[in-house]
């Protein structure tokens, strides 16, 4: 039939092909790919020679509509590098095209990183929320972290080794301390899963960036008890709080970390900035 067939691919170890992605793969007219060369390895892997075509969410409206064109009468199949395709990865805005044209559409379900890892790691996962990769730069990391910090959930981000410490830092100071796991190169040689508190991990990774392909899962609030505090460390929080983060933020994170009243703690915050 022909349309759009949307493919997961292995993460690692080629042999979690599916034996439909596979015979996809080799039916298809073009293969819409995020990477050709990546693919092609794939493909060479399956001994399938099939036509490709760069596909990324910024290609031109043009060939996106080639793209949308095709899938009327060919099979056009969309891969990204590993894994699932528009999961972090090109795809949204095509499959957005090809429902607005009426084209069939399916999907074949399959390896997806986010997935895997929160399997792996031993964290509630009846309720998750997969908030892809925070921002890079510290002030909107910590805005990104700040509103996800109310949510009853575990939360799934992916990661690089470089910026691991520093995330796990940030995430630690935006949630609280709470229990957490990095998972590396799952389906891999050195497929690995390291489970302790934000702050344990920040301190272990601090110094030897791990190499390889990294998923971050913290697991939800309200498991540890609030932290107690006296005036004098309560006004230490808010006060190094307040050196990186608008004063609201900073109580907010503070009173969560105490679980203290949010309005009196940015009362006692507002107190603090004034010389109080
Ligand atoms: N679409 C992919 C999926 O379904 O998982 C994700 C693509 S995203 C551009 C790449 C990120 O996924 C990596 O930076 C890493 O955070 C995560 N990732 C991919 N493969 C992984 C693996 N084998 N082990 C751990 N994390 C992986």
């Amino acid at each position: 039939m022909p349309g759009l067939y949307i493919v997961a691919t292995p993460i690692g170890n080629l042999g979690d092909i599916s034996p439909r992605a596979a015979a996809t793969l080799a039916r298809a007219d073009v293969i819409a790919a995020e990477d050709t060369r990546v693919t092609a390895k794939l493909l060479a892997h399956l001994g399938l020679r099939i036509s490709m075509t760069p596909y990324h969410d910024h290609s031109d409206e043009r060939t996106r509509a080639a793209l949308v064109a095709r899938m009327a009468d060919e099979v056009v199949v969309l891969v990204s590098d590993a894994g699932t395709p528009l999961i972090s990865d090109p795809g949204y805005k095509l499959v957005r095209d090809a429902r607005a044209a009426g084209r069939a559409i399916t999907t074949l379900p399959g390896p997806c990183a986010a997935i895997a890892a929160i399997t792996l790691s031993g964290l509630p996962s009846d309720r998750f929320l997969f908030a892809g990769f925070l921002p890079s730069k510290a002030k909107a990391r910590a805005d990104t972290i700040a509103e996800l910090a109310g949510l009853r959930a575990s939360l799934v981000f992916y990661e690089s080794g470089p910026r691991l410490s520093a995330t796990l830092a940030a995430l630690a100071e935006g949630l609280g301390d709470r229990e957490a796991a990095v998972a590396r190169e799952i389906t891999k040689l050195y497929e690995q899963c390291i489970t302790g508190t934000l702050t344990e991990l920040s301190a272990r990774y601090a110094d030897a960036p791990p190499k390889g392909e990294i998923v971050v899962i913290v697991g939800p609030p309200g498991e540890a008890a609030p932290e107690s505090a006296d005036d004098a460390t309560l006004d230490a929080a808010l006060r190094e709080a307040m050196a990186n983060k608008p004063v609201a933020q900073a109580a907010k994170a503070v009173a969560r970390r105490f679980g203290l009243d949010r309005h009196e703690t940015y009362a006692r915050a507002l107190a603090l900035k004034d010389g109080g």
